[in-house]
């Protein structure tokens, strides 16, 4: 399976981060993917440099026929159109558009999958176990489930359904 993973912070053209995760839907849509399912949209702390406002944070299942590494090329074409600014790691932004798994394959590379953080982001398992219940990490074999178990009480509170 295809998943996705989105995150805003910072208002842009599109409106506010709630607008600029559904607007993003439709651009996805628009270039031809096909969303199976999309997750509840999470209100989520930053992560990385202080400071930032929270996040809107959610999950797509894509059906679409394209490999990983054009995948990668139409989301970045996306969060460009969106006017993103590449410039602190981690730092806030209008959006970002993550390729979490790619039918379970392992890349290394300028291109990494699955995403090396999915294991550590509540922000990420949360809104995975909406669309991907059965998902497993492709390396350890681990399940979502699992995996936001071993997350601390503490960091779960913190995501918060919208
Ligand atoms: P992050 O998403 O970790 O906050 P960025 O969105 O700025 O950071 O991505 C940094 C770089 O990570 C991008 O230039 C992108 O090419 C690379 N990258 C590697 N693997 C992936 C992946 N699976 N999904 C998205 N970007 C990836
Ligand atoms: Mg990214």
């Amino acid at each position: 399976m295809i998943l996705v993973g989105i995150g805003s912070n910072l208002s842009g053209k599109a409106g506010s981060p709630i607008e600029t995760v559904k607007e993003s839907l439709r651009a996805m849509q628009t270039r031809g993917m096909t969303i199976l399912t999309c997750s509840d949209f999470y209100d989520t702390p930053p992560v990385g440099p202080s400071g930032q406002g929270h996040y809107v944070n959610a999950v797509v299942r894509l059906g679409s026929v394209i490999g990983p590494h054009g995948l990668l090329r139409e989301l970045q074409t996306i969060e460009n159109q969106f006017g993103r600014q590449r410039s602190v790691k981690w730092g806030a932004r209008t959006l970002d558009l993550d390729v979490l798994d790619w039918h379970g394959h392992l890349v290394h590379g300028r291109l990494n999958l699955p995403h090396p953080e999915i294991s550590r982001r509540g922000f990420v398992l949360r809104p995975l176990m909406d669309v991907a219940p059965e998902w497993r990490h492709p390396e350890t074999g681990l399940s979502v489930r699992a995996l936001w178990n071993r997350l601390s009480v503490t960091e779960r509170l913190k995501i918060m359904k919208l």
